[in-house]
């Protein structure tokens, strides 16, 4: 199995149907994108990522703390 949106093959199921064996949720270690087994997710060329754009995401700048 590979990632629709970076081609990772890291691949971890994350969540199962709690009621009978009806779909698993995968997610990419590479570049965190999830998605069920019933769909079949097609990424739109221009959002696919590759290796060096997910090594150089920007770090999402912190909440800087309330004014008291
Ligand atoms: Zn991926």
């Amino acid at each position: 199995m590979k990632c629709p949106r970076c081609d990772g093959n890291k691949i971890e199921v994350i969540a199962t149907s709690p009621v009978g064996n009806v779909w698993e949720v995968y997610e990419c270690m590479d570049c965190f994108y999830s998605w069920r087994s019933t769909e079949t997710p097609h990424i739109h060329e221009k959002f696919k990522l590759k290796k060096e754009q997910i090594e150089n995401l920007q770090i999402i700048p912190p909440i800087p703390p309330l004014d008291k």
